[in-house]
């Protein structure tokens, strides 16, 4: 597998300092102010709960990495040549899982504080028939993982892209003895290919559209976090935590941990006031009240 993995399953002020702290600062934080930023969030988060059996930290050894860590290892991060994610819509899509796609480009824009451009879709019949099968015993139409990324995105990256990735309507396989897999992706390559087919029937009713418009964004949300060269998360409940299933992956949050949304600062350079902001105004327009309330509560604690 090597650098591949399966669904692992990321100043001086302006004139004045406002008394609420960051509120009008619309520079990126000092490591200082960041630092500070994850003592004033992290009354707010729960540590990680024991592993059940079959969780993702129940079989896979991690050491975890905090903020201080992560700087350390010269992480990936946005510059000026590699500034920008791509999206690359494969195969056909219904009309939510067109709007599932599109709020993603919008949620990831957000989250990670760049410019996110939707390429054209591309068809699946220009796939050829050795990349693609019926599951021999269930008969789910199926892409090979492997093909998408070294063959499709891999040679098309842009000169401008931090990342590509990729959103199938179709099942995914990653070659012989696999059933299937979610997602998988190349943070050396910065590409990844992630399916819409396990989340859900988003035309089913709001409840279900929701439910997968949040799977949806917590995986395309998680894995661009590893391009941004965060590992996983094992000391709060966290969008960075690993998964081993999708009831393991509903169970964590869409948010991020103090030490994990520190990374997403100095990575992304995000006001983190700003950031939240946005996060606010998408999640009350698209009734995702859960989050709404942490992020405002976590907006609001920046603020005291
Ligand atoms: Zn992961
Ligand atoms: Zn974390």
């Amino acid at each position: 597998m090597n650098d591949k993995l399966l669904f692992c399953l990321l100043f001086t002020c302006l004139t004045a300092i406002p008394a609420t702290g960051l509120a009008q600062n619309t520079k990126p934080l000092t490591p200082a102010k960041i630092k500070k930023t994850i003592r004033q969030l992290k009354p707010l988060h729960k540590e990680i709960a024991e592993p059940q059996p079959g969780d993702w930290l129940a079989s896979h050894e991690e050491k975890g990495q905090t903020f201080a860590q992560y700087v350390r290892i010269r992480p990936n991060i946005l510059t000026r040549q590699r500034k920008k994610l791509y999206i690359q819509p494969i195969g056909e899509f219904s009309e939510k899982q067109t709007e599932l796609i599109k709020l993603s480009h919008e949620f990831l824009g957000i989250y990670f504080n760049c410019e996110v451009e939707t390429l054209e879709t591309k068809s699946e019949k220009d796939i050829p028939e050795n990349a693609q099968r019926e599951h021999p015993s269930w008969g789910d139409h199926q892409l090979l993982t492997t093909h998408v990324l070294d063959k499709i995105l891999g040679p098309e990256l842009p000169d401008d892209a931090f990342a590509t990735i990729a959103f199938t309507s179709s099942d995914l396989w990653p070659g012989d003895g696999w059933n299937f897999v979610f997602g998988y992706a190349s943070f050396r390559q910065r590409v990844g290919v992630w399916s819409l087919y396990r989340f859900g029937d988003p035309e089913k009713s709001d409840e279900e559209f929701k439910q997968c418009l949040r799977r949806t964004l917590k995986v395309a949300t998680h894995e661009t976090g590893h391009m941004f060269s965060i590992q996983h998360c094992i000391a709060y409940q966290c969008n960075m935590q690993g998964s081993n299933s999708l009831p393991e992956s509903d169970r964590q949050p869409t948010h991020l941990c103090p030490e994990c949304h520190a990374k997403i600062l100095y990575a992304t350079k995000a006001n983190p006031i700003q950031r939240y902001e946005k996060l606010i105004e998408f999640c009350n327009k698209h009734e995702l009240t859960e989050e709404m309330k942490f992020f405002r509560t976590s907006k609001a604690k920046l603020e005291e």
